[in-house]
């Protein structure tokens, strides 16, 4: 008999949920959890759809995730069919195998066990699942906490199924993010003809300076959750291509990730100031895409290492590296949040696969965490 967990998986990865939509997906998890006595509230937004899950009440775990996978890539390069799925000397391949359909079924089936288990447990268990997480993230996770904050709903603890481990399965848990500030920005000059400079402005000779000293300031030393916050420049343009023309505009777009020790506010304010002091005829757009969050201890940390050194025999890292995640929504809620899924070196790309028995572990180290939070 095939493992529950490993089954739905594959049901899940049949079904091409090309991010923002869900094909299916979540209806599937839905029958699952009702028929165990969940609760189900559909919060679609747009062509995304989610929906908030309960089961008891009181203190409350949310078990976070997305159905929505990235594209398949070139699909001649899969060794098989990506939403196909097979399992190959244990090792089940497709699209959303890792990222995150192998988590979602790991936490399915471990609700329905701790529930047949403990069908009157203490407080709530409560699932928060999007399919908007891949592309834009803006109809999903952050919608939905927007609702459930606006009737108050509290939430203490919520478990998200990022894959997180590096070599074996949770050896890495993300127990925070850093914060992702976006910058698109244009300089001025007047155009001209390159051979009468002094009746035009070039913007590439002001901007150079500039951009080299932003490249060059250290902003923080880091701390044991977060890296160095760095600053990243991702397009410059300017010109038309022609050898005789000075621009009348360069463009420029840059990223911050940054740790706790700063804020949007204190690096905006920093380097405008600097922009200032070379006196550019500029204008700037900021987008903030997340702000940093960390969940230094607690009760969740201590049930997610206590889970980990039980069935894997290790002690979990607990980092904060990566891009962005949901945790930043739900963090805001005040809720511990942190990360616990399979092994990462596939994600998002061809031939996408996880370990199979490594989803059964997880499986049950979801379940035992369960256990410790509402026993
Ligand atoms: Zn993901």
């Amino acid at each position: 008999m095939i493992c529950p967990v490993i089954n739905l998986a594959q049901q899940l990865i049949k079904r091409p949920s090309l991010s923002p939509y869900d094909e299916g997906c979540q209806q599937l998890i839905i029958r699952r959890l009702q028929s165990i006595g969940f609760s189900i509230e559909n919060l679609n937004f747009g062509n995304t759809q989610n929906f908030w899950a309960w089961r008891g009440k009181g203190k409350t775990l949310v078990l976070s995730g997305h159905t929505d996978v990235v594209p398949a890539g070139d699909e001649k390069r899969w060794h098989n069919p990506p939403f196909s799925p097979i399992i190959r000397n244990g090792i089940l391949y497709g699209r959303g195998a890792a990222d995150m359909k192998g988590s979602l079924a790991a936490m399915v089936v471990a609700a329905e066990r701790f529930v047949a288990a403990r069908p009157t447990h203490s407080g709530r268990l409560a699932f928060l699942i999007t399919s908007d997480e891949e592309s834009h993230a803006t109809h999903g996770t952050v919608k939905v906490v927007e609702v459930l904050m606006a009737r108050n709903e509290r939430v203490e603890y919520c478990l998200i199924g990022e894959p997180s481990s590096t070599y074996r399965i949770g050896d890495v848990v993300k127990n925070g993010r850093r914060g992702s500030l976006n910058a698109n920005m244009h300089i001025y000059g007047v155009q001209g003809h390159i051979a009468y400079p002094h009746l035009a402005d070039n913007p590439i000779h002001h901007a150079i300076p500039a951009l080299n000293e932003l490249m060059s300031i250290k902003w923080d030393d880091g701390n044991t959750c977060c890296s160095p916050t760095n600053m990243q420049i991702s397009n410059i343009q300017a010109g038309t291509g022609a050898n005789n023309m000075i621009p009348s505009k360069l463009s420029v777009q840059f990223n911050f990730r940054f740790g706790l020790a700063l804020t949007d506010a204190l690096i905006k304010k920093r380097v405008e100031a600097l922009f200032a002091r070379y006196r550019l005829n500029y204008s700037i757009k900021w987008y903030l895409s997340g702000k940093p969050f960390l969940t230094t201890h607690g009760a969740l940390v201590d049930a997610v290492v206590n889970a980990v050194q039980h069935y894997s025999e290790l002690t979990p890292q607990l980092l904060s590296t990566g891009g962005t995640s949901d945790g930043r929504f739900i963090a805001q809620m005040g809720a511990q949040v942190v990360e616990l899924g399979p092994m990462n070196a596939t994600i998002h790309k061809v031939n996408e696969c996880v370990n199979a028995a490594d989803l059964q572990l997880l499986s049950r180290m979801y379940q035992r965490i369960i256990e410790q939070l509402l026993s």
